[in-house]
């Protein structure tokens, strides 16, 4: 199959695709999305086929109106609207009650829903032409690193869906926070630019999900997530980045990079390969993962900076926890 990529001259052909029930990647403010109608079995299950993805992992359903709401999920909590109205359109995703009409294989047989209203336009133009809530995971392979540009979804994509619209870089560049409402206390199973924080001046009871996955709330938590294509370790100091790097070095010939903030990489030595995703964790986020798309093209070993003692770098750390594989050297 021929992928085609371009921008808003393309939305037209994208949204008459969906409705023929094919697949077209799509930007959004957090990754880029793997679009299909979410109300068809078929189209949703060339989704599952294109990325690899396992069965289990439910979608995310995409809304450009808040009149669809009613269409995808049931017994909606008043809490629903009020984080609606304070948030949206933007990158928080609320799990509800499920509608009949949605078919199991959008949400992997759950009862429950997963709905959000991206802020990117042309996200939004293909949701409102296509008329109807487009169910989306993130463009890549799975277990890949999440594409944050088109050219990404098109490493990933190509030849396997007949549409990429780009738009370039995504704003926030990671996953939207995904808040749990179907039961309390209201729990965030996955941290994104939303943090707890943000929500508590709107929620009674809002939690961070803390501790090992043994039951399946949001399947997508067990899988082994984001990993490069070479090996990557994490390092909580820059000496301990130093001295990994001198030790691989020998076997590695100069194709080790250290991957961190500002502030980390100015206290190693120049003589290293080092790459700086940015200062504040927003630039951070909007960073990660395009910079170690780009490293793991040039490098065959990325030791990646872990952020664990830093809180308000909490919802990048899980990503970086999930590249390393929970590796800290
Ligand atoms: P992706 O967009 O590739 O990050 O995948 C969507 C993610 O949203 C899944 O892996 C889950 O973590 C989450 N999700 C979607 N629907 C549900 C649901 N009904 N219940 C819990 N989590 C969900
Ligand atoms: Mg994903």
């Amino acid at each position: 199959m021929k992928t085609k990529i371009g921008g808003k001259e393309l939305i037209e052909e994208a949204a008459k695709l969906i409705k023929e029930g094919e697949v077209v990647a799509f930007p959004t403010e957090t990754v880029y999305g793997l679009g299909a109608d979410a109300f068809n079995k078929d189209a949703v299950e060339k989704i599952f086929k294109a990325k690899g993805r396992p069965a289990d992992n439910p979608l995310i359903v995409h809304l450009s109106s808040k009149d669809q709401l009613n269409k995808v999920a049931i017994d909606i909590p008043k809490e629903a609207y009020i984080l609606i109205d304070a948030f949206s359109p933007g990158p928080l995703t609320l799990i509800l009650n499920r509608h009949p009409d949605i078919p199991n294989i959008t949400t992997s047989g759950l009862n429950t829903v997963g709905i959000r209203f991206p802020n990117n336009k042309l996200a939004q133009m293909l949701i409102s032409k296509s008329d109807t809530p487009i169910a989306a995971p993130s463009a890549n392979i799975s277990g890949r690193l999440s594409p944050t540009t088109g050219q990404a979804v098109y490493e990933d994509m190509n030849g396997k869906i007949p549409m990429i619209l780009d738009d370039g870089k995504c704003q926030v560049g990671i996953e939207s926070t995904v808040l749990d409402l179907t039961k309390k206390p209201y729990t965030i199973l996955r941290p994104g630019a939303i943090s707890a924080k943000m929500l508590a001046p709107y929620l009674s009871d809002v939690k961070n999900f803390e501790g090992e996955v043994k039951i399946v709330t949001a399947p997508g938590m067990k899988y082994k997530h984001y990993a490069p294509l070479c090996p990557c370790v994490g390092v909580k100091k820059a000496k301990n980045a130093i001295n990994h790097y001198d030790k691989v070095l020998d076997t590695i010939t100069d194709k080790v990079v250290i991957i961190g903030n500002d502030f980390f990489l100015n206290l190693i030595p120049d003589k290293y390969n080092k790459i700086s995703i940015g200062k504040t964790p927003t630039e951070c986020m909007a960073l990660f993962f395009d910079t170690m798309r780009e490293a793991e093209k040039k490098y065959k070993y990325i030791i990646l900076q872990n952020f664990e003692d830093y809180p308000e770098f909490y919802s990048l750390n899980n990503r970086i926890e999930k590249s390393t594989a929970h590796i800290i050297v």
